[in-house]
């Protein structure tokens, strides 16, 4: 293939964030888009931090969302001969010193001084390479080091502003800017497209990259485009915290958000099509997408909308998709994924399936999240409870409404008509009769069968739980207000 060549390249430290789904979806539109190739390679040289949980979570999370890549997983641990082979070539060439400087000693001896970081002592003691010895990279003195961004334009940086970073540590640890381009380099990415919160440590990444041009093991490979994505933040405008705000793609799922409505919302944090509404399937997008139309300015990460999003592609669903989309909420015992802690709150065996072939399209038009499904749906399966303050103002305290139940009641058992439209035209006339319009007397028979003042449509519900059940949970109401 010859077009672009990207990749998503996350460390695996912690649950997969939202802003890294955001990254990995615009690699992935823009590789769609461009006739492109997509990788995934995951950054797990810090041994300490990564864990294979994480990794594997990656990888769900991005099979979950669709984002399908054409090679890899590749694991940057697994190229450390190649990383220290860069280094070699970097200290055969000149570009690295020994420093037996610790850190303690850097930052004692630089306080104070105007240009933060190291200082540069080793740089001309021609020390030997020893085991307590790191190597840095001699940063030229002057000059400077441009980024090619694809959204923000060239950015220049002053190289007078950087330190002589380590990039092998004394202990052989090859570091990130240097294992970074080393992988980016050899995998031949034409264009790195990444969080803004990475953008200091391009020119890094830059010098690496010239660096190795000049070494026969390494050859010369233009140093690629880059695509600084804007930062994702909450409502408050500050960079979306780990901590305050759900940010794991993981909760997101467990919430019962559909994974195309949650990548056409994280599609639009930071871009917009330029064509038709916000609300399409990813298809119009990639044909669309051009990393030129990404904002620069921080992206609201909009939760409001994200909701408004999911809730629009609930009821775009087939009634059989939307039923196979709420099985983790409604029968998690029989399906592949189930939401992390979750019970269904009836007893498994309780659970009717013929329910749902009356009450899903009246429950799909109501629900937001799919996680809403069983509140919904679970007095079918389990005698609700009602409380105390809902029953003693819609029940107890309403004299009409005491009328309107023990009315339903006489009507049921001598035999009224079951349906739904029946139901509703019982319900009206029995009001009617004690001076309530149906808003009204509505409300204590919902009470009592559903254990809620708002749930999926009434008389619907009422003909599907079955007049033996209904007369039961209207007697028990009766009962309870006596
Ligand atoms: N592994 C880095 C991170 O997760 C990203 C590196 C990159 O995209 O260049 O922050």
């Amino acid at each position: 293939m010859t077009g672009p060549r990207v990749r998503f390249a996350p460390s695996p430290t912690g649950y997969f964030h939202v802003g890294s789904a955001r990254t990995s979806l615009f690699n992935y539109l823009f590789a769609r888009g461009h006739g492109g190739t997509f990788i995934l390679r995951i950054e797990d040289t810090d041994a300490s931090r990564g864990r294979q949980e994480w990794t594997d979570g990656i990888i769900s999370a991005m099979n979950w969302l669709g984002l399908t890549y054409d090679e890899g997983p590749t694991f940057q641990s697994h190229n450390a001969p190649r990383h220290a082979q860069a280094a070699e070539a970097l200290w055969a060439a000149g570009h690295l010193y020994a420093c037996d400087c610790t850190s303690e000693v850097v930052q004692e001896r630089t306080k104070g001084n105007p240009i933060p970081g190291y200082d540069g002592r080793c740089r001309d003691r021609q020390l030997e390479r020893g085991p307590t010895t790191a190597l840095r990279f001699r940063v030229p003195d002057e000059g400077s080091v441009i980024v090619r961004d694809q959204i923000r334009g060239d950015i220049e940086f002053q190289l007078a502003n950087y330190e002589d970073f380590v990039v092998l540590r004394s202990n052989g640890g090859v570091l990130y800017p240097l294992a970074n381009a080393v992988d980016d380099r050899d995998a031949k990415m034409t264009h790195i497209i990444r969080g803004e919160d990475l953008l200091p440590t391009t020119p890094k990444q830059i010098l690496m990259w010239e660096a190795l041009s000049s070494s026969p093991d390494f050859g010369d490979v233009p140093v690629p485009l880059y695509a600084h994505l804007p930062l994702l933040v909450n409502e408050q405008r500050k960079k979306l915290s780990k901590r305050k705000d759900p940010v794991s793609v993981e909760s997101y799922r467990d919430e019962g958000y559909l994974p195309q409505a949650l990548v056409n919302f994280f599609s639009l944090c930071g871009w917009s099509p330029r064509e038709g509404d916000e609300i399409q399937p990813i298809e119009n997008f990639i044909a669309q997408f051009e990393l030129s139309d990404v904002t620069h300015s921080p992206a609201f990460f909009d939760m409001a909308k994200m909701r408004h999003i999911n809730g629009e592609y609930v009821r775009r669903l087939s009634v059989e998709e939307f039923l196979a989309a709420a099985q983790p909420w409604l029968q998690p015992e029989l399906s592949e994924w189930r939401p992390t802690d979750y019970e269904t709150p009836w007893a498994p065996e309780d659970f009717r399936p013929e329910v749902l072939d009356v009450m899903a399209p009246l429950v799909q038009e109501r629900v937001t999240v799919l996680s809403e499904v069983p509140a919904m749906v679970g007095f079918f399966f389990r005698r609700p409870e009602m409380s105390d303050g809902d029953f003693t103002k819609t029940i107890a305290s309403n004299e009409g409404a005491k009328a309107v139940l023990a009315d339903v009641i006489a009507a049921a058992q001598s035999g009224t008509n079951w349906t739904s439209d029946a139901l509703h035209a019982l319900v009206a006339q029995i009001g009617e009769n004690h001076g309530m319009n149906l808003r009204k007397s509505q409300a204590p028979v919902r009470l009592a069968v559903t254990g809620a003042l708002v749930g999926p449509p009434l008389f619907e519900s009422l003909e599907v739980l079955g007049r033996d059940e209904v007369v039961l949970r209207l007697t028990a109401a009766l009962e309870r207000a006596r």
